[in-house]
């Protein structure tokens, strides 16, 4: 039988629902509209698109966007002074540096000057660092985005074989450490990974974000697993994107499966909205502007 397509877009929906509901709350009780500051240099045209979909999902649920415009030439020192006053106003909550930066700009340098408190991606190495014990401040959100998906669709991790394919640090390796602090035994795979097959067929679970179309094919799973497919592929000369998962092979030996458009992807865009309602909520705490009710 056909496995049964994860519907990203019904679940982000669903999230979004609940995260609206959220921004109410807040708003109602404190004043406070959650705020999410984007910084974006130069004109990658891709980053553009994804800048403005991070926008119009803030605009969705109630969430202020304040967005950034750099040149390709801005220095670190620019961005950084930029991140600084960003991380002393009190209406942004979660502040976000769209990757890729410049060639010229320090990545690392630039991520750390994020106030953790604000670090709504998930990418200051304290947050990492927090990842790796379990306590993250955020979790980054395409693994977070993963994971919901998952308990969106009762599908439980404890003691499951899981197999993520690729190990890059915003997706890969976070949700490696994700998935073991939910208890499930875990393999990452790259690209220099001998006989990746022998690997993907033991997952019960298996994730691919490698950025390789057509990567994982019917042979490489086992009938069953779960195949959650992270990859977008952009076809050449066409404006069709593709996963990593050879989608109709697999979607007969699987039991679910996630599309590509239509999967992963609006899960972590919402994710990081979630995150930085999160992070509005708990600044209001700890500035008394909300109040934990008695019965909590
Ligand atoms: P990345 O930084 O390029 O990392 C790719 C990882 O895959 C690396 O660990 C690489 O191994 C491994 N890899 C490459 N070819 C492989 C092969 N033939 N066999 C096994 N492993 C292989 O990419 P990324 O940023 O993690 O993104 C991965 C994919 O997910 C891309 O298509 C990207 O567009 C997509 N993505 C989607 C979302 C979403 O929201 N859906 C978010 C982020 C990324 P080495 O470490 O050995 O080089």
């Amino acid at each position: 039988m056909a496995a049964r397509v994860i519907d990203g877009n019904a679940i982000a929906g669903r999230v979004r629902e609940e995260l609206a509901a959220r921004v109410r709350r807040l708003r109602e009780r404190s004043g406070v509209v959650p705020g999410l500051a984007v910084l974006l240099a130069g004109d990658d045209p891709a980053s553009h698109v994804y800048v403005r979909n991070k926008q119009r999902a803030c605009a969705q649920v109630g969430i202020a966007s304040f967005r950034y415009d750099l040149p390709a030439t801005v220095t670190t020192a620019e961005l950084v002074d930029t991140i600084h006053a960003l991380n002393g106003r009190d209406d942004v909550h979660g502040v976000l540096v769209q990757l890729p930066l410049p060639p010229q700009v320090g990545m690392r340098q630039v991520l750390e000057s994020i106030e953790v408190a604000k670090d709504v991606d998930g990418f200051h190495l304290y947050n990492v660092g927090g990842l790796v014990v379990g306590e993250p401040v955020f979790p980054p959100c395409t693994p977070y985005g993963v994971l919901e998906l998952l308990a969106h669709e009762g599908i439980g991790i404890a003691g499951r074989n899981v197999v993520v394919v690729g190990a890059s640090n915003i997706v890969g390796k976070p949700l490696g450490l994700m998935m073991m602090h939910g208890d499930a035994t875990v393999s990452i795979c790259h690209a220099k990974t001998r006989d990746l097959a022998q690997f993907t067929r033991l997952a019960e679970i298996l994730v691919v974000a490698a950025g390789v179309p057509g990567l994982v094919t019917a042979e490489m799973v086992q009938t069953g697993a779960v195949v959650i497919d992270v990859g977008i592929n952009r076809v050449p000369g066409s404006s069709r994107v593709v996963g990593d998962v050879d989608f109709d092979g697999v979607r007969q030996k699987a039991s679910y499966i996630t599309p590509v458009p239509g999967g992963v992807g609006p899960m972590t865009v919402t994710m990081l909205l979630k995150n930085t309602v999160t992070s509005a909520e708990r600044s209001c705490l700890r500035s008394g502007a909300l109040k934990v009710p008695r019965w909590a």
